[in-house]
């Protein structure tokens, strides 16, 4: 299992932020994601989204994401510019996830993040070490985890998918073979 948390949101400020964290985390490969308690239109995107794009995708809120992180059984990985470089440490990630099946949880902040997280974290993680996106830089981390199978998935119980092509929009009833 992938899950993510995303650790703060500021009402106003991280709406589309968080509803872009939710809708990166399913689109590029992770399970689940949990949204704080004060970002419902976040939460209600990503559901909506799922339900007619297609899952296996599960988005819930929490009023204790430290409590996520204190009760993870496996292991944490906490996206920060301060971290170690992805491209040093995804080995042992994928080792972990891989080879010895330990559910990861990636963190995600909004504004700081509190000192306890990058200790409770096992890996802290820097897609590289330039202040930039948590959007962008769960992008990289979850490509990077899934060495781009991700890009291969098939999504169950669609209502519509798009049909890829050079120029135009096609979507369609995603029952229709
Ligand atoms: N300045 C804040 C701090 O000191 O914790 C972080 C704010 S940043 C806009 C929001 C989130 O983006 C961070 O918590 C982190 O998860 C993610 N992020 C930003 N740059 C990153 C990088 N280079 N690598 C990994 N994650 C990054």
């Amino acid at each position: 299992e992938v899950a993510v948390l995303r650790l703060g949101h500021r009402p106003g400020r991280d709406e589309r932020m968080t509803t872009h964290v939710g809708l990166t985390a399913r689109a590029l490969g992770a399970d689940r994601v949990w949204i704080p308690d004060n970002a419902g239109q976040s939460l209600e995107t990503v559901r909506d989204i799922t339900d007619r794009f297609g899952g296996p995708f599960t988005a819930e809120l929490t009023d204790s994401p430290k409590g996520i992180i204190r009760d993870w059984e496996g292991r944490v990985v906490h996206l920060t510019m301060y971290g170690e470089r992805v491209q040093d440490v995804e080995a042992e990630v994928k080792r972990a996830h891989g080879d010895d099946d330990e559910p990861i949880l990636i963190v995600v902040g909004a504004e700081k993040v509190s000192f306890d997280v990058y200790e409770e974290a096992d890996w802290n993680v820097g897609v590289t070490n330039q202040p930039h996106s948590e959007v962008a830089g769960l992008a990289v981390f979850l490509d990077r985890l899934f060495e781009g199978r991700e890009l291969e998935r098939e999504w169950d119980d669609a209502d519509q998918r798009v049909i890829p092509m050079e120029t135009g929009k096609r979507v369609e009833p995603a029952d229709e073979e």
